[in-house]
């Protein structure tokens, strides 16, 4: 994927959608289907998951280095979800950005909202279930989390859902490698 000719400037792609909608495995393929696209890596106070690694997945920060951070400007969006701070470290993005690549990130609503306001023209991708029921199921059956953190999530995606028609595009994730693939069309033809 390359930016146009007339473009100094990168562009930056904002992809979200409900949580258990497969977003993390669509954007994950579309850095190997494109490895000129840069996957922003956030901040978050969440606990780590078996299998995450720090640097890799998120920059692991506690909720006072996480605040300072905030406060001293470092973050392009930051949001609370589900009962963590997520953010996203904007010296990265606007360096890559400044050097005409791609920069990827993988976000949720509240944070989408304030990208779009600062910089109006990145590109939001909503990644939709194919249905309701399939997200339920995803969301029950991935096994990382506790029903209390399923139900918080679930409300949270109800939500998410009816904010799609905020996006610049809705891709639906029927299969990963065919959402990775529309929202790789979707950045080539802007
Ligand atoms: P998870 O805890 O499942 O990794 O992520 C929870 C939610 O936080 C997901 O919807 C994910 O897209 C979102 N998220 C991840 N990083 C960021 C970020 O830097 N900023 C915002 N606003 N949301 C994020």
């Amino acid at each position: 994927m390359t930016v146009g000719p007339n473009s100094d400037r990168g562009q930056l792609v904002v992809v979200a959608g409900p949580s258990g909608v497969g977003k993390s495995t669509v954007v994950r393929r579309i850095v190997e289907l494109d490895p000129e696209v840069h996957l922003s890596v956030s901040a978050t106070t969440r606990t780590k998951r078996e299998g995450e690694v720090d640097g890799i997945d998120y920059f692991f920060m506690n909720a006072d280095d996480f605040a300072k951070l905030r406060e001293e400007g470092g973050f392009l969006e930051s949001a609370q979800f589900a009962g963590n701070s997520y953010g996203t470290p904007k010296r990265e993005v606007e360096q890559r950005l400044d050097q005409g690549q791609i920069v990827l990130l993988e976000i949720e609503l509240q944070g989408v909202r304030q990208v779009k306001a600062a910089l109006p023209e990145a590109m939001t991708v909503f990644v939709a279930p194919p249905s309701w029921d399939v997200l339920r199921e995803r969301l029950s059956g991935r096994g990382t989390e506790d029903e209390a953190t399923i139900a918080r999530r679930l409300e949270v995606a109800k939500t998410e859902l009816a904010a799609q028609s905020e996006f610049d595009q809705v891709v639906v994730n029927d299969s990963v490698d065919d959402a990775a693939r529309a929202i790789i069309a979707l950045v080539c033809d802007t």
